[in-house]
This record gives C-alpha cells, sequence and structure tokens, in this order.
C-alpha cells in the first residue's frame, strides 16, 4: 500500500487529495492512437441511477459542473454503468468501518452502494482503507483507475484513503467527501458549505465545526446529477486495437453486468 503516501499530490493545504492518475492515458505511437481513435465508441447517455433520477434539480442552489475534471477520452466523464457499485471497507476496526458505512448508505440514496465482505467483490468498485496520517493537512484522498475488462469495455474502481488520527464524526466527513470524488464528483466546489469543498480541514474559521462536518448539497447533488447526464464512454466496448495499445486488459474477473 506504499503508492498512497508515494502519490499523495501536495496540493497546499487542503483537506482530501484526487490522484488521477489516467490508466487510460496509456503510451503508443501518436499515428497507432489516431488509427485507434477512429475505432473508438462514442460516448453515450446512460440511464440515471435511480435515487439521482428521483432528484430534482435545484435551481436557486445552483452546481460547479464546471469544477469537475472530465477523466476521459474524448471529455468525457467518468460514471458508474452499473448498479449496486459494490464497496469494500476496511474491517479490521469495526467502529471505524461503521462510521465510514455510514457515509456510503447517505450516498446510497442517490446512486445505490452495496457494502460488500471481501476486498476482490470491490473489483469493479471502490476500496476504502484506514492508513496513518497523511501529512499536509489531507485527511483523504480518492484515486480512479480506469482499465478495460475481458470482454473490452470501459470499467473504473475508486481506491480511497483515510487517514487516521481523526474523531470519528471526521471520518464519516471524510468518507462521505472521498466517496462523492468516487462516485464521480472529480473536482472541488469553491464554496466552503459544499461537501465537496476542497478545504474543509484547512479553514481556521469561526465556523470550524460546520465546515468540518458537512453533508451532502443541493449544490453537491445538482453537480452529481448534471455529471451522470452526461455521455460517457463507461461501460463500452472499445475495440481490440485500442485495449491491445494501451495494455490494460484485466482477465481475472468477468465484467459486472
Ligand atoms: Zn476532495
Amino acid at each position: 500500500m506504499a503508492w498512497r503516501r508515494r502519490h499523495v499530490l501536495q496540493l497546499g493545504v487542503i483537506a482530501c487529495a484526487m490522484l488521477l492518475a489516467l490508466a487510460v492515458g496509456g503510451v503508443g505511437s501518436l499515428a497507432q492512437a489516431q488509427r485507434s481513435l477512429e475505432e473508438l465508441p462514442q460516448p453515450v447517455r446512460l440511464k440515471l441511477p435511480p435515487g439521482l433520477a428521483r432528484y430534482t434539480y435545484d435551481k436557486s442552489a445552483g452546481d460547479y459542473f464546471e469544477e469537475i475534471e472530465p477523466l476521459l477520452p474524448g471529455g468525457a466523464y467518468a460514471q458508474w454503468a452499473f448498479y449496486p457499485v459494490p464497496v469494500y471497507i476496511q474491517g479490521d476496526h469495526p467502529q471505524w468501518k461503521a462510521f465510514v458505512e455510514r457515509a456510503v448508505k447517505e450516498w446510497s440514496a442517490y446512486i445505490p452502494l452495496k457494502v460488500v465482505a471481501k476486498e476482490e467483490e470491490a473489483f469493479y468498485g471502490m476500496s476504502i482503507y484506514r492508513v496513518p496520517p497523511i501529512g499536509e493537512g489531507i485527511a483523504g484522498a480518492a484515486r480512479p483507475e480506469f482499465f478495460f475488462a475481458a470482454d473490452g469495455s470501459l470499467q473504473q474502481r475508486v481506491r480511497i484513503v483515510i487517514a487516521e488520527g481523526q474523531g470519528l464524526a471526521e471520518v464519516t466527513a471524510v468518507a462521505r467527501h472521498e466517496i462523492g470524488h468516487g462516485l464521480g464528483l472529480w473536482g472541488h466546489s469553491p464554496n466552503p458549505r459544499d461537501l465537496m469543498y476542497g478545504g474543509h480541514h484547512a479553514e481556521a474559521t469561526g465556523n470550524r465545526r460546520l465546515l468540518r462536518v458537512p453533508t451532502i448539497t443541493k449544490r453537491d447533488l445538482n453537480t452529481l446529477k448534471r455529471v451522470y447526464e452526461q455521455p460517457t464512454l463507461m461501460g463500452q466496448v472499445f475495440p481490440e486495437s485500442y485495449r491491445r495499445l494501451f495494455g490494460q486488459v484485466r482477465e481475472e474477473i468477468p465484467a459486472p453486468g
């Protein structure tokens, strides 16, 4: 698990590090890439996750969609293409796990998530780990990994780390924020009242308590809804030449249906 420390980006004094090391970018000659790009599937709009479909965009609250990074080729946004998304939570501290589960449950109202007992069950999902203090005021981090399943479909998994040495209420808050990234909010809100604000633990304000335990706001949900309304490449089958070029085929476990 050494990568967690090694790859944590130093983004100034912020509470959360998004680790956007993309596997899909890969290597290969430009000529090869261009030839392959012609064969790429077109982004498609997926069916909205049930809770998000029921949620009505609140125009008065607005959103911070422009802060979200499109992580996929062609400016497409990362989304989960199947539900429920399996979530593995490190289990050796049952109380800690219970407080992380609270955050999983809150998000499940919008995008179905399912806590699984074994790490390998979250191969196409999210895994959440407890790690020694990261330093630099960073309370947690999330990292997406994109790869092709054996059937050629583009899949992702997300690894989340939460630093030790925090109170249990904060563990829930940090998990809530990092899971927000994992669900597709790969960016930070400029508004300190939003869950996805990037500097919660770094703010020295009179309202620190509020900032340290933020909840999912309408602006967070508005933004997530907009992300899932965008066409995506997730779950789509890529041509074999492209998969070979980028060498990201995982054969071990069948792709989710
Ligand atoms: Zn963050």
